[in-house]
């Protein structure tokens, strides 16, 4: 299958300093081996806690941060080995909406220079098409020019979060990382937010990253899901099976714990014990061991790989 996004193998490490004299560094181990591919059109949610490394994921496709190994190709560009000229011709074509609006927008700038801004720095647009540019942008996230003037303190999260998007849209982007765009705001205008990306999807074609540790929010959006727990992948699918079937003991649990609308569902939901350890310091074999009520021998000498247990649908655990 030819995908629009496809990342293979990433890690990224972030080394860790003693001491001034040491000369031993540790690293925290943010991502770990991760691969993973997105189709033209498709939304891929990535979730899993808060330190599993989901946002850092996002932000090393980006080139926001540098990777320690690995390969993200988009449109079978490698992101990774573009010179900076051609980096910069590839970027407009991925845009980034940050979880918090309230601090990505500058609160110094009208509405209008906000959203203006990519296209006056990337393209050769006129000023007197600015404004029309503007408007147009801003009437696809359901505003208008009664808030071209304003400043982002006079706006609500959810105002904000569209406005965001506006921007995002301004280069014509056909990949977005949607890094929790909506855990800032209240619940009522989450689905707003949610409703109105799924029409901008459609409408324009756009292949969606969806990062978020909130599963409603995720099975709401995404057509697969990847769950990910201390830096890799451990179980990845179609949104249906996994939410109907998941397969490994760590998204069981996560998964236990959502919400069922349907009051006959019977479900009991699996506490899990013990913390997640931390990534300066995996435990050997299964990472996921330490929690696992499930463990075998195996779990604690051999890390599984993510195999495909049924089609598209992928785990790691030796129990299958
Ligand atoms: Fe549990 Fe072993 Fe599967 Fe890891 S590999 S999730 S420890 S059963």
């Amino acid at each position: 299958m030819s995908y629009l996004v496809e990342v293979n193998h990433l890690k990224k490490y972030f080394p860790l300093k003693k001491g001034v004299f040491s000369r031993h560094k540790d690293f925290v181990c943010a991502v770990d081996n991760v691969s993973f591919g997105i189709s033209k059109g498709e939304t891929l949610g990535l979730v899993g806690e808060s330190g599993c490394g989901k946002t850092t994921i996002g932000r090393t496709i980006m080139k926001l941060i540098e990777p320690t190994s690995g390969n993200a190709f988009f449109d079978s560009n490698n992101l990774f080995l573009l010179n900076p000229k051609k980096l910069r011709e590839i970027r407009k074509k991925i845009a980034l909406v940050f979880q918090d609006p309230y601090s990505s927008l500058n609160p110094r700038m009208q509405v209008r220079d906000i959203i203006a801004e990519p296209l006056t720095t990337h393209t050769d647009i006129k000023n007197s098409q600015l404004r029309d540019k503007v408007l147009e942008l801003l009437s696809y996230v359901g505003m208008g020019k009664e808030h071209m003037m304003r400043y982002p303190h006079q706006f609500s999260g959810g105002q904000l979060q569209r406005i965001s998007v506006a921007r995002a849209l301004a280069l014509n982007p056909s990949f977005m990382v949607l890094d929790e765009p909506t855990s800032a705001l209240d619940v009522s205008v989450q689905a707003q937010v949610l409703n109105l990306l799924a029409d901008l999807q459609e409408t324009f074609n756009l292949t969606y990253l969806f990062i978020s540790h909130n599963l409603s929010v995720v099975e709401h959006i995404s057509h697969r899901v990847a769950i990910m727990y201390l830096g890799r992948i451990v179980e990845m699918g179609p949104t249906k099976n996994i939410f109907a079937n998941p397969l490994h003991p760590y998204a069981k649990a996560l998964l236990s714990a959502v919400p069922n609308p349907d009051p006959d569902h019977q479900q009991e939901e699996v506490i899990l014990t013990g913390d997640v350890p931390s990534p300066v310091n995996i435990p050997e074999g299964c990472r996921f061991h330490t929690r696992c009520n499930y463990k075998m021998p195996i779990c604690q000498r051999i890390e599984p790989d993510l195999k495909e247990k049924e089609p598209g649908h992928e785990v790691a655990c030796h129990l299958y």
